[in-house]
């Protein structure tokens, strides 16, 4: 004999239950079936909801009644297409009576637990009976026994408990005489006195183990929309998947603490008799699904799943007097039993001086008038404060029946929640260590469970997900290269590098599921308008772990956001150099908060474009060495109008070929007046550990005082041919010295000053080509020979790997 359960969904459309009707026809073929089915996917809720707008007076209720009737003479026709006429009428008897209650709710505009057992119990009855016909009309040896003239329970209502005594022998007698198939409603039930009663949402799993246990069969099984018990709820965590086998503890811990699968109380009964539970997918038969049995297995992975439960408030009862009173914790929990408030979770800490509980927000004010009133005299004499509620809650737990025998897994557990910023109410763990539970923000758990999932299932791959703001030119290349990268990364470092958002001036588009990067550009063409808060605060609403925000712009404004994101621990990867370059106190500013956050800020490229200079800067000073002085040369706009002015072609002539062939900003003044590499020996002076501002650098230039006065691009070639002879000059006095001419940024004992300078042969700046960068640190360790970092040091696709390389590095962290 076999007991098998069927949920909403598996008997939810008539396709599936024509698979419900296949798998009992297998089954059937070797033994007896009894098979427990639910109501009709949804309906439960859909009766509830119709109770509540009858009782509210709202006759709406009529169109919902509607519905729940088109749904089930529906399925009639469609699973007994000839000579369905009784059914028919059956059904429709039936339906009168609901219709009947719910008018009768209706004109007294009252609903009693007693009536909504009585109103949600027509789910069962009617999809039982449809079941059970479509077996009978196809020939199969089928009976429907209604469950409540088997399962007894007591009056209380919504969720009542079994008298199995009763109950066992009831079911012992009946099956004596055994059809091959006999379909039964779970759920409902009747009380010692003849009313409906039921045993709690989700209560069909559980008549179905009562049945089980009280004939002693070999399997329970429960078939569902899913193949099995997953590692996380999978509608919530991607990555989940089933789990093999659990140990009865497991399922338990785990259904307790939300994991919808298995409806708790269902392990009780037959834990006892050592009957295992199988849960099955209906729309995958062949998949293997979890088997739940007494075996503890201690070679397996040490977290066996993670679940959540929503809606949660948490309570706290704290006062100096709170030690001296006798019995607190006996009156505190007498009080909320008394109430008939389940406790999901208990903390206390160790000095006795606050007590704090988790409990469905559906109890709060009971629990909190309750508690209030018990000890309204320890209040009054301020011995205790009146209790403290906080809503908006969930929990989550990690399960494992092995998880004693291994360090360090709540430090994990924390660390990754600490990570990404999820803020931590309370935690509790089980004295069985089996669970380590934790009260978070509701707004949280997505991020919590994929983080948790990632570390404890996926040790293998972390995600990284990237918004990227200003998708020009070295943009465009970052994604290309990302998009070309994406499988390397998987598989030699276990990254999944998703880019999740993006933005330019105009518009901004996300894909949480990670955008297609081989047609961004056509997604963002039809994305929304863009606004920097916009874009911010979306990332912050997808409050997706491991976020990366991406800074390619050359904007005051995004720079300003950066702020923002680390204080949401989002890391920033900035190629704008406007945020390390500008006043110091933001620069320290922006340290502070990716130090207190945990949010990497990085900015590789903002000096060299991809070349490791301040990597290889951060490594020194971590390492213990000090800058003694750094001599570079940094622009490659700079060496380009250097190494192509020679005394043949006029200084002109090469600026312009400069702007032309894109190596100088649109505006070639920020290039040739040396602000640019001004900045950038300030950010290496900074990162070396100097209190700089770009005041502080001594910039003499080599530009006349016409060049430096013209207030327009125009203007200003205007004044290069006028003063080409000052240009000769410089290039002669050079040559003469048998010198090369190179724009130099040093720093020296704490001063920075940027300026072109003559170089002579032999020199490590002498021989430097085309875009070329050049840094020499001058350190402790390094005090003769410099350490040289050297290549080129400007373009969209090395400045695009410096970007990449910074991702890499907070996926590494
Ligand atoms: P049924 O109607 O078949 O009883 P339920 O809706 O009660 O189905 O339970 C199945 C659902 O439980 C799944 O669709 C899934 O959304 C949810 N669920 C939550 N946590 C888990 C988990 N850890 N493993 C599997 N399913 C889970
Ligand atoms: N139909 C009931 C509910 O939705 C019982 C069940 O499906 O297990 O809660
Ligand atoms: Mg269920």
């Amino acid at each position: 004999m076999r007991v098998i359960k069927f949920g909403g969904t598996s008997v939810g459309s008539a396709i599936n239950i024509n698979k419900v009707i296949a798998i009992l026809k297998t089954y059937s073929e070797e033994d007896e079936v009894i098979c427990v089915v639910s109501a009709v996917g949804g309906i439960t809720d859909k009766l509830l909801e119709c109770g509540s707008m009858a009782q509210n007076q709202d006759d709406t209720y009529l169109s919902l009644f509607e519905k729940i009737k088109t749904i089930h003479l529906n399925l009639v026709d469609e699973l007994i297409s000839i000579n369905n006429h009784d059914v028919k009428n059956n059904v429709e008897t039936k339906l009168q009576h609901l219709k009947n209650l719910l008018d009768g709710i209706y004109l007294i505009n009252e609903l009693s637990l007693k009536t909504s057992d009585k109103l949600v119990s027509f789910g069962e009855l009617l999809s039982s009976y449809i079941i059970a016909e479509a077996l009978i009309s196809r020939n199969f040896d089928a009976i429907r026994k209604n469950s409540q003239d088997l399962i007894v329970t007591n009056s209380n209502f919504t969720k009542a408990e079994v008298n199995f005594k009763i109950t066992n022998k009831n079911i012992q007698e009946y099956f004596k005489d055994q059809h091959k198939i006999v379909v039964l409603p779970g759920f409902i039930s009747k009380s010692e006195s003849g009313d409906i009663t039921t045993l709690g949402r989700g209560g069909s799993d559980y008549t179905a183990a009562i049945m089980a246990a009280a004939l002693n069969v070999k399997q329970l099984e429960i078939w569902t929309d899913v193949s099995g018990m997953f590692t996380a709820n999978p509608k919530l965590v991607k990555q989940a998947r089933p789990i093999e086998k659990l140990s009865y503890q497991e399922a338990m811990e785990l259904s307790h603490f939300g994991a919808k699968v298995l409806y708790p109380p269902t392990v009780q009964p037959v834990l006892d008799a050592e009957i295992p539970i199988l849960i099955k997918n209906t729309t995958e038969p062949e998949a293997d699904g979890t088997l739940i049995t007494n075996h503890v297995n201690t070679y397996k992975n040490s977290v066996s799943g993670i679940s959540n439960i929503d809606k949660i408030a948490l309570l706290t009862l704290q006062g100096n007097g709170m030690i001296g009173i006798p019995g607190f914790s006996k009156r505190l929990f007498e009080t909320l039993a008394q109430e008939k408030i389940n406790v999901i979770f208990i903390t206390q800490a160790s000095s006795e001086h606050s007590i704090c509980f988790g409990i469905s927000d559906i109890d709060v004010q009971t629990a909190e008038i309750a508690i209030n009133e018990a000890f309204e005299y320890e209040i009054s004499l301020r011995k205790i404060d009146p209790v403290i509620v906080e809503t908006g809650l969930s929990i989550i737990a990690l399960v494992g029946d092995n998880m004693k025998n291994h360090q360090g897994i709540s430090g994990r557990m924390f660390s990754a929640l600490g990570k990404n910023n999820v803020n931590i109410r309370a935690i509790a763990q089980g004295a069985s260590e089996k669970n380590i539970s934790a009260v978070i923000l509701e707004k949280d758990v997505k991020k919590a469970l994929n983080a948790l999932h990632e570390i404890f299932f996926e040790v293998k791959t972390k995600q990284l997900n990237v918004f990227i703001t200003g998708v020009g030119n070295v943009g465009e290349r970052l994604i290309a290269q990302i998009e070309q990268q994406r499988k390397h990364l998987k598989q030699h470092l276990r990254l999944n590098l998703r880019v999740v958002g993006m933005s330019n001036s105009r518009q901004m588009y996300f894909n949480e599921e990670g955008i297609d990067l081989a047609n961004w550009k056509s997604h963002l063409n039809e994305g929304e308008t863009a606004t920097l808060q916009g874009f911010l605060d979306k990332i912050i609403a997808l409050n997706l772990r491991n976020s990366i925000f991406i800074d390619i712009t050359a904007s005051h404004e995004v720079a300003h956001m950066y702020q923002h994101y680390l204080k949401e621990s989002i890391a920033v990867i900035a190629c704008n150099k406007i945020a390390c370059s500008s006043d110091y106190n933001n620069y320290q500013n922006l340290k502070n908060l990716s130090r207190k956050y945990g949010a990497p800020f990085l900015f590789e490229t903002n000096v060299g474009a991809g070349l490791p200079i301040i990597n290889t800067l951060n490594n020194l000073i971590n390492s213990g060495d000090d800058i003694v002085s750094i001599q570079a040369v940094l622009s490659g706009s700079l060496n380009f109008v250097f190494n192509n002015f020679n005394g043949e072609t006029s200084f002109h002539d090469v600026v312009k070929q400069a702007q032309n062939e894109g190596y100088t900003e649109p505006d070639p003044r920020i290039d040739l007046s040396g602000v640019d590499v001004a900045r950038k020996i300030l950010i290496l002076a900074r990162e070396s550990g100097h209190q700089l501002n770009l005041e502080d650098i001594k910039n003499t230039s080599f530009l006349t005082e016409a060049n430096l006065k013209s207030d327009s691009v125009e203007g200003f070639y205007q004044t290069l041919i006028k003063d080409e002879a000052h240009f000769q000059e410089l290039y002669k006095n050079a040559v003469n010295k048998n010198c090369q001419l190179k724009y130099v940024a040093e720093f020296n004992n704490g001063i920075a000053s940027v300026g072109l300078r003559e170089i002579p042969e032999g020199h490590p700046f002498y021989n430097l080509k085309g875009k070329d960068n050049i840094v020499m640190f001058y350190t402790q360790r390094y005090p003769d020979q410099p350490l040289i970092v050297k290549g080129a040091g400007a373009g969209a696709e090395v400045t695009a790997s410096g970007l990449f390389a910074d991702i890499i590095k907070v996926g590494n962290r």
